[in-house]
Protein backbone atom coordinates (compact mmCIF):
# COMPACT_ATOMS: atom_id res chain seq x y z
CA UNK A 1 0.00 0.00 0.00
CA UNK A 2 0.76 3.61 -0.41
CA UNK A 3 3.48 4.74 2.39
CA UNK A 4 2.85 1.35 4.62
CA UNK A 5 5.34 -2.15 3.19
CA UNK A 6 5.87 -5.20 4.58
CA UNK A 7 8.99 -7.59 4.73
CA UNK A 8 9.95 -10.47 6.00
CA UNK A 9 12.99 -10.85 8.31
CA UNK A 10 13.35 -13.94 9.57
CA UNK A 11 11.11 -17.03 10.76
CA UNK A 12 8.55 -15.11 12.39
CA UNK A 13 9.68 -12.23 12.18
CA UNK A 14 8.47 -9.33 9.87
CA UNK A 15 9.28 -5.55 9.53
CA UNK A 16 6.49 -2.94 8.54
CA UNK A 17 7.42 0.14 7.15
CA UNK A 18 5.07 3.19 7.65
CA UNK A 19 6.91 5.95 5.94
CA UNK A 20 4.31 8.90 6.11
CA UNK A 21 1.69 9.56 9.33
CA UNK A 22 0.10 12.93 10.82
CA UNK A 23 0.22 11.51 14.84
CA UNK A 24 1.25 8.49 16.59
CA UNK A 25 -2.09 7.11 16.96
CA UNK A 26 -1.99 5.94 13.01
CA UNK A 27 1.05 3.72 14.39
CA UNK A 28 -1.20 2.17 17.36
CA UNK A 29 -4.31 2.00 14.78
CA UNK A 30 -2.78 0.17 12.33
CA UNK A 31 -0.87 -2.22 14.93
CA UNK A 32 -4.24 -2.65 16.31
CA UNK A 33 -5.68 -3.40 12.50
CA UNK A 34 -2.71 -6.49 12.27
CA UNK A 35 -2.66 -8.06 15.22
CA UNK A 36 -6.56 -8.21 14.87
CA UNK A 37 -6.39 -9.82 11.57
CA UNK A 38 -3.68 -12.51 13.27
CA UNK A 39 -5.81 -13.16 15.97
CA UNK A 40 -8.81 -14.59 13.35
CA UNK A 41 -8.82 -18.52 13.49
CA UNK A 42 -7.02 -19.99 10.13
CA UNK A 43 -8.38 -23.58 8.39
CA UNK A 44 -6.10 -25.15 7.62
CA UNK A 45 -6.23 -29.31 6.99
CA UNK A 46 -9.36 -29.12 8.81
CA UNK A 47 -8.06 -27.96 11.62
CA UNK A 48 -8.45 -24.34 12.79
CA UNK A 49 -5.14 -22.82 13.87
CA UNK A 50 -4.09 -19.89 15.92
CA UNK A 51 -1.65 -17.06 15.18
CA UNK A 52 -0.07 -14.66 17.94
CA UNK A 53 1.33 -11.11 17.43
CA UNK A 54 3.03 -8.59 18.80
CA UNK A 55 4.48 -5.60 17.60
CA UNK A 56 7.58 -2.99 19.10
CA UNK A 57 7.18 0.29 17.46
CA UNK A 58 10.19 2.28 16.20
CA UNK A 59 9.49 6.11 15.00
CA UNK A 60 12.67 7.45 13.06
CA UNK A 61 12.28 11.62 13.43
CA UNK A 62 14.63 12.65 10.81
CA UNK A 63 17.60 11.13 12.22
CA UNK A 64 19.97 8.91 10.68
CA UNK A 65 19.70 5.68 12.31
CA UNK A 66 21.03 2.16 10.85
CA UNK A 67 18.67 -0.43 10.61
CA UNK A 68 20.61 -2.92 12.59
CA UNK A 69 19.85 -0.44 15.92
CA UNK A 70 16.28 0.65 14.64
CA UNK A 71 15.52 -3.34 14.56
CA UNK A 72 17.04 -3.71 17.76
CA UNK A 73 15.20 -0.35 19.33
CA UNK A 74 12.10 -2.75 18.32
CA UNK A 75 13.05 -6.03 19.91
CA UNK A 76 14.24 -4.01 23.07
CA UNK A 77 10.16 -2.22 23.32
CA UNK A 78 9.05 -6.27 23.14
CA UNK A 79 11.10 -6.97 26.01
CA UNK A 80 9.77 -4.64 27.93
CA UNK A 81 6.11 -6.19 27.78
CA UNK A 82 6.89 -9.08 29.31
CA UNK A 83 4.22 -9.97 32.12
CA UNK A 84 1.60 -7.93 30.28
CA UNK A 85 -0.50 -10.15 28.12
CA UNK A 86 -2.55 -7.38 27.25
CA UNK A 87 0.12 -5.35 25.75
CA UNK A 88 0.63 -6.47 22.67
CA UNK A 89 1.66 -3.27 20.85
CA UNK A 90 4.25 -0.98 22.68
CA UNK A 91 6.39 2.00 21.71
CA UNK A 92 10.34 2.08 22.06
CA UNK A 93 11.26 4.84 24.76
CA UNK A 94 14.76 6.23 25.05
CA UNK A 95 14.65 5.59 28.41
CA UNK A 96 14.71 1.95 27.58
CA UNK A 97 18.47 1.95 25.88
CA UNK A 98 19.14 2.88 29.43
CA UNK A 99 18.04 -0.23 31.06
CA UNK A 100 19.53 -1.84 27.93
CA UNK A 101 22.68 -0.38 29.07
CA UNK A 102 22.57 -1.09 32.68
CA UNK A 103 22.02 -5.14 31.44
CA UNK A 104 25.10 -5.21 29.37
CA UNK A 105 26.87 -3.74 32.37
CA UNK A 106 25.80 -6.39 34.71
CA UNK A 107 26.59 -9.42 32.20
CA UNK A 108 30.28 -7.79 31.10
CA UNK A 109 30.14 -8.05 34.97
CA UNK A 110 28.98 -11.42 35.53
CA UNK A 111 31.41 -12.77 32.79
CA UNK A 112 34.43 -11.02 34.44
CA UNK A 113 33.39 -12.88 38.07
CA UNK A 114 32.91 -16.08 36.48
CA UNK A 115 36.24 -16.31 34.48
CA UNK A 116 37.96 -14.83 37.96
CA UNK A 117 39.09 -11.75 36.34
CA UNK A 118 36.74 -9.71 39.32
CA UNK A 119 37.62 -11.04 42.55
CA UNK A 120 35.89 -8.15 44.37
CA UNK A 121 32.11 -7.29 43.26
CA UNK A 122 30.68 -10.61 44.09
CA UNK A 123 29.99 -12.54 47.23
CA UNK A 124 27.88 -14.37 49.59
CA UNK A 125 25.92 -13.19 52.60
CA UNK A 126 24.92 -15.37 55.20
CA UNK A 127 21.42 -14.95 56.70
CA UNK A 128 21.53 -17.79 60.26
CA UNK A 129 18.16 -19.43 60.94
CA UNK A 130 17.10 -19.58 64.12
CA UNK A 131 15.64 -23.10 65.45
CA UNK A 132 12.67 -22.56 67.51
CA UNK A 133 12.35 -26.00 69.50
CA UNK A 134 15.89 -25.40 71.19
CA UNK A 135 16.84 -21.66 70.33
CA UNK A 136 20.18 -23.05 68.67
CA UNK A 137 21.12 -21.85 65.16
CA UNK A 138 19.83 -24.45 62.59
CA UNK A 139 22.77 -23.25 59.61
CA UNK A 140 22.85 -20.60 57.49
CA UNK A 141 20.86 -19.20 54.13
CA UNK A 142 23.48 -18.03 51.33
CA UNK A 143 22.67 -15.34 49.58
CA UNK A 144 24.36 -13.64 46.42
CA UNK A 145 25.41 -10.26 46.26
CA UNK A 146 26.62 -8.30 43.72
CA UNK A 147 27.98 -4.45 44.10
CA UNK A 148 28.87 -2.89 40.88
CA UNK A 149 31.45 0.51 41.08
CA UNK A 150 28.88 2.71 38.98
CA UNK A 151 25.63 0.92 39.87
CA UNK A 152 25.94 -0.02 43.52
CA UNK A 153 24.65 -3.20 45.00
CA UNK A 154 22.71 -4.55 42.35
CA UNK A 155 19.38 -7.15 43.73
CA UNK A 156 19.86 -10.90 42.91
CA UNK A 157 16.73 -10.97 41.62
CA UNK A 158 17.87 -8.81 38.76
CA UNK A 159 21.61 -10.30 38.40
CA UNK A 160 19.85 -14.00 38.65
CA UNK A 161 17.54 -13.10 36.04
CA UNK A 162 19.82 -12.12 33.72
CA UNK A 163 22.57 -14.84 34.17
CA UNK A 164 19.66 -17.11 33.43
CA UNK A 165 18.81 -15.08 29.91
CA UNK A 166 22.12 -14.64 28.87
CA UNK A 167 23.07 -18.37 29.93
CA UNK A 168 25.52 -17.58 32.01
CA UNK A 169 24.03 -19.39 35.56
CA UNK A 170 25.29 -22.53 35.26
CA UNK A 171 28.93 -21.25 35.50
CA UNK A 172 27.80 -18.65 38.54
CA UNK A 173 26.18 -20.65 39.97
CA UNK A 174 29.30 -23.55 40.52
CA UNK A 175 31.14 -20.43 41.70
CA UNK A 176 28.05 -19.77 43.86
CA UNK A 177 28.67 -23.40 44.92
CA UNK A 178 32.40 -22.64 45.53
CA UNK A 179 31.65 -19.92 47.75
CA UNK A 180 29.35 -21.93 50.13
CA UNK A 181 31.85 -24.82 50.24
CA UNK A 182 34.44 -22.35 51.22
CA UNK A 183 31.96 -21.04 54.17
CA UNK A 184 30.73 -24.93 55.29
CA UNK A 185 34.36 -25.17 55.50
CA UNK A 186 35.27 -21.88 57.35
CA UNK A 187 31.85 -22.67 60.28
CA UNK A 188 33.66 -26.15 60.56
CA UNK A 189 36.97 -25.53 61.25
CA UNK A 190 35.54 -22.75 63.98
CA UNK A 191 34.10 -25.21 65.20
CA UNK A 192 30.53 -25.04 64.64
CA UNK A 193 30.56 -29.05 63.16
CA UNK A 194 27.12 -29.43 63.22
CA UNK A 195 26.16 -26.08 60.96
CA UNK A 196 24.56 -26.68 57.09
CA UNK A 197 24.44 -24.09 54.66
CA UNK A 198 21.31 -23.96 52.11
CA UNK A 199 22.17 -22.61 48.28
CA UNK A 200 19.12 -20.90 46.37
CA UNK A 201 19.07 -22.85 43.10
CA UNK A 202 17.01 -22.11 39.67
CA UNK A 203 14.84 -23.86 38.01
CA UNK A 204 16.89 -23.58 34.79
CA UNK A 205 19.51 -25.45 36.84
CA UNK A 206 17.77 -28.03 37.54
CA UNK A 207 16.39 -28.68 34.31
CA UNK A 208 20.04 -28.98 33.13
CA UNK A 209 21.30 -32.81 32.47
CA UNK A 210 24.78 -32.82 34.50
CA UNK A 211 23.26 -30.46 37.15
CA UNK A 212 23.57 -33.24 39.61
CA UNK A 213 27.14 -35.00 38.75
CA UNK A 214 28.48 -31.06 38.55
CA UNK A 215 26.74 -30.81 42.26
CA UNK A 216 28.37 -33.62 43.55
CA UNK A 217 31.75 -33.07 42.16
CA UNK A 218 32.18 -29.25 43.47
CA UNK A 219 31.13 -30.52 46.98
CA UNK A 220 33.29 -33.56 46.67
CA UNK A 221 36.48 -31.79 45.85
CA UNK A 222 35.99 -29.89 49.29
CA UNK A 223 35.61 -33.00 50.91
CA UNK A 224 32.63 -31.85 52.78
CA UNK A 225 29.84 -34.50 53.04
CA UNK A 226 27.14 -33.52 51.07
CA UNK A 227 24.42 -33.74 54.33
CA UNK A 228 26.07 -30.00 55.38
CA UNK A 229 23.76 -28.51 52.06
CA UNK A 230 20.56 -27.72 51.43
CA UNK A 231 18.87 -26.91 48.36
CA UNK A 232 16.37 -24.19 48.08
CA UNK A 233 13.65 -24.90 45.09
CA UNK A 234 11.34 -22.08 44.76
CA UNK A 235 7.65 -23.80 44.69
CA UNK A 236 7.10 -21.89 41.18
CA UNK A 237 9.43 -24.27 39.50
CA UNK A 238 7.35 -27.17 39.89
CA UNK A 239 4.43 -25.31 37.75
CA UNK A 240 5.95 -26.89 34.23
CA UNK A 241 8.23 -29.60 33.85
CA UNK A 242 6.76 -31.05 37.78
CA UNK A 243 7.59 -34.95 37.11
CA UNK A 244 10.92 -34.35 35.69
CA UNK A 245 12.16 -31.71 38.26
CA UNK A 246 10.51 -34.27 40.92
CA UNK A 247 12.72 -36.93 39.94
CA UNK A 248 16.22 -34.67 39.89
CA UNK A 249 15.01 -33.52 43.30
CA UNK A 250 14.94 -37.55 43.93
CA UNK A 251 18.33 -37.65 42.64
CA UNK A 252 19.28 -35.17 44.97
CA UNK A 253 17.91 -36.37 48.45
CA UNK A 254 19.99 -39.90 47.40
CA UNK A 255 22.95 -37.63 47.07
CA UNK A 256 22.23 -36.93 50.83
CA UNK A 257 21.41 -33.22 50.22
CA UNK A 258 18.19 -31.67 51.90
CA UNK A 259 15.90 -29.82 50.24
CA UNK A 260 13.32 -27.10 51.45
CA UNK A 261 10.48 -25.32 48.78
CA UNK A 262 11.06 -21.56 49.10
CA UNK A 263 8.23 -19.49 48.82
CA UNK A 264 5.69 -22.15 49.76
CA UNK A 265 2.07 -20.91 49.24
CA UNK A 266 2.11 -18.75 46.23
CA UNK A 267 2.26 -20.48 43.43
CA UNK A 268 1.92 -24.20 42.99
CA UNK A 269 -1.53 -25.15 44.04
CA UNK A 270 -2.38 -28.70 44.75
CA UNK A 271 -1.43 -29.13 48.18
CA UNK A 272 -2.18 -33.03 48.10
CA UNK A 273 0.91 -33.96 45.80
CA UNK A 274 3.11 -32.38 48.35
CA UNK A 275 3.67 -35.26 50.19
CA UNK A 276 4.48 -37.12 46.86
CA UNK A 277 7.35 -34.20 46.37
CA UNK A 278 10.92 -35.46 47.22
CA UNK A 279 11.17 -32.72 49.97
CA UNK A 280 12.16 -32.09 53.62
CA UNK A 281 11.40 -28.84 54.13
CA UNK A 282 8.76 -26.28 53.50
CA UNK A 283 9.73 -22.43 53.42
CA UNK A 284 6.56 -20.36 54.01
CA UNK A 285 6.73 -17.12 52.00
CA UNK A 286 7.08 -13.94 53.63
CA UNK A 287 3.80 -12.83 52.65
CA UNK A 288 2.11 -14.86 55.11
CA UNK A 289 4.51 -13.85 57.94
CA UNK A 290 3.28 -9.97 56.85
CA UNK A 291 -0.17 -10.99 57.38
CA UNK A 292 0.27 -12.24 61.19
CA UNK A 293 -1.80 -9.87 62.70
CA UNK A 294 -1.66 -11.03 66.54
CA UNK A 295 -4.89 -10.06 67.67
CA UNK A 296 -6.60 -12.72 65.58
CA UNK A 297 -4.84 -15.89 64.85
CA UNK A 298 -7.39 -16.70 62.41
CA UNK A 299 -6.20 -14.21 60.34
CA UNK A 300 -3.33 -15.50 59.22
CA UNK A 301 -3.47 -19.18 57.41
CA UNK A 302 0.08 -20.14 58.58
CA UNK A 303 -0.72 -22.24 61.18
CA UNK A 304 -2.82 -24.11 58.34
CA UNK A 305 0.21 -24.55 56.54
CA UNK A 306 2.37 -25.43 59.63
CA UNK A 307 -0.14 -28.37 60.82
CA UNK A 308 -0.58 -29.42 57.28
CA UNK A 309 2.99 -30.23 56.56
CA UNK A 310 3.52 -31.88 59.85
CA UNK A 311 1.27 -33.62 59.33
CA UNK A 312 3.12 -35.09 55.71
CA UNK A 313 6.17 -34.98 57.83
CA UNK A 314 7.94 -31.89 56.53
CA UNK A 315 9.79 -29.22 58.56
CA UNK A 316 8.99 -25.35 58.41
CA UNK A 317 10.31 -22.36 58.13
CA UNK A 318 8.58 -19.15 58.81
CA UNK A 319 10.87 -16.44 56.26
CA UNK A 320 10.40 -12.81 56.79
CA UNK A 321 10.13 -12.73 60.62
CA UNK A 322 10.85 -9.12 61.66
CA UNK A 323 8.91 -8.91 64.75
CA UNK A 324 8.37 -10.07 68.14
CA UNK A 325 4.82 -10.66 68.01
CA UNK A 326 5.48 -12.28 64.62
CA UNK A 327 8.01 -14.99 66.17
CA UNK A 328 5.49 -15.77 69.58
CA UNK A 329 2.76 -16.46 67.14
CA UNK A 330 4.90 -18.96 65.52
CA UNK A 331 6.31 -20.35 68.29
CA UNK A 332 2.89 -21.12 69.51
CA UNK A 333 1.74 -22.65 66.20
CA UNK A 334 4.78 -25.03 66.58
CA UNK A 335 6.73 -23.63 63.62
CA UNK A 336 10.13 -25.43 63.80
CA UNK A 337 12.45 -22.75 62.12
CA UNK A 338 12.36 -18.98 61.74
CA UNK A 339 14.28 -16.56 59.52
CA UNK A 340 14.21 -12.49 59.20
CA UNK A 341 15.77 -9.54 60.44
CA UNK A 342 14.15 -9.83 63.94
CA UNK A 343 16.96 -12.85 64.47
CA UNK A 344 19.91 -11.04 61.62
CA UNK A 345 19.79 -9.73 58.62
CA UNK A 346 22.20 -11.50 55.72
CA UNK A 347 25.67 -11.00 57.21
CA UNK A 348 29.04 -11.04 55.22
CA UNK A 349 31.03 -14.33 55.46
CA UNK A 350 33.25 -12.69 58.22
CA UNK A 351 29.90 -11.21 60.67
CA UNK A 352 28.13 -14.69 59.81
CA UNK A 353 31.13 -16.13 61.62
CA UNK A 354 31.24 -14.10 64.74
CA UNK A 355 28.05 -14.32 65.11
CA UNK A 356 27.38 -17.85 65.54
CA UNK A 357 30.67 -17.80 67.83
CA UNK A 358 28.86 -15.26 70.00
CA UNK A 359 25.79 -17.03 69.88
CA UNK A 360 27.26 -20.56 70.80
CA UNK A 361 29.85 -18.98 73.88
P1 LIG B 1 14.62 -15.80 48.74
O1 LIG B 1 15.35 -17.07 48.48
O2 LIG B 1 13.18 -15.89 49.09
O3 LIG B 1 15.45 -15.04 49.85
C1 LIG B 1 14.88 -14.30 50.91
C2 LIG B 1 14.98 -12.82 50.65
O4 LIG B 1 14.37 -12.11 51.73
C3 LIG B 1 16.41 -12.30 50.59
O5 LIG B 1 16.41 -11.22 49.68
C4 LIG B 1 16.65 -11.81 52.01
O6 LIG B 1 17.68 -10.84 52.09
C5 LIG B 1 15.30 -11.23 52.33
N1 LIG B 1 15.00 -11.22 53.76
C6 LIG B 1 15.51 -12.00 54.74
N2 LIG B 1 14.92 -11.72 55.93
C7 LIG B 1 14.02 -10.74 55.71
C8 LIG B 1 13.09 -10.03 56.55
O7 LIG B 1 12.98 -10.23 57.75
N3 LIG B 1 12.32 -9.09 55.96
C9 LIG B 1 12.40 -8.81 54.64
N4 LIG B 1 11.60 -7.88 54.13
N5 LIG B 1 13.25 -9.48 53.80
C10 LIG B 1 14.05 -10.42 54.35
P2 LIG B 1 17.58 -11.06 48.59
O8 LIG B 1 18.89 -11.42 49.22
O9 LIG B 1 17.43 -9.74 47.95
O10 LIG B 1 17.27 -12.21 47.55
C11 LIG B 1 16.15 -12.15 46.73
C12 LIG B 1 15.97 -13.43 45.96
O11 LIG B 1 17.02 -13.62 45.02
C13 LIG B 1 15.99 -14.68 46.83
O12 LIG B 1 14.73 -14.84 47.45
C14 LIG B 1 16.32 -15.74 45.81
O13 LIG B 1 15.16 -16.14 45.12
C15 LIG B 1 17.22 -15.00 44.84
N6 LIG B 1 18.62 -15.36 45.13
C16 LIG B 1 19.46 -14.83 46.05
N7 LIG B 1 20.66 -15.45 46.01
C17 LIG B 1 20.57 -16.41 45.04
C18 LIG B 1 21.48 -17.40 44.53
O14 LIG B 1 22.61 -17.56 44.99
N8 LIG B 1 21.02 -18.20 43.51
C19 LIG B 1 19.75 -18.08 43.02
N9 LIG B 1 19.35 -18.91 42.01
N10 LIG B 1 18.87 -17.16 43.48
C20 LIG B 1 19.26 -16.34 44.49
CA1 LIG C 1 15.64 -18.92 49.51
CA1 LIG D 1 11.75 -17.32 49.97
Amino acid sequence: RAHESLFSYSDDRFVVIKDHYEQKEELATLSERIIATTKAPMSFAGDHHYLYAEIGIVEVKGERISVDTSLQQANLALSHRKGDPDAAVIFFKDEMEGILLRQRKIKRALRAIIGGKDTTSFSLHFQPKLNLLDGSIYGFEALARLRMEDLGPVSPLEFIDIAERELLIHDLSRHILRLACEFVRALHQAGHESQSVAVNISGIQLLRDDFVEDTKQIIESYGIPMRYFEFEITESVLLENYELINEKLARIKNLGIQISLDDFGTGFSSLSRLSELHIDTVKTDRYFTKNISGEDDDASILHDIISMAHKIGKTVVAEGVETDMQMRYLASHGCDIIQGYLFSKPLPQRDALDFITKATR
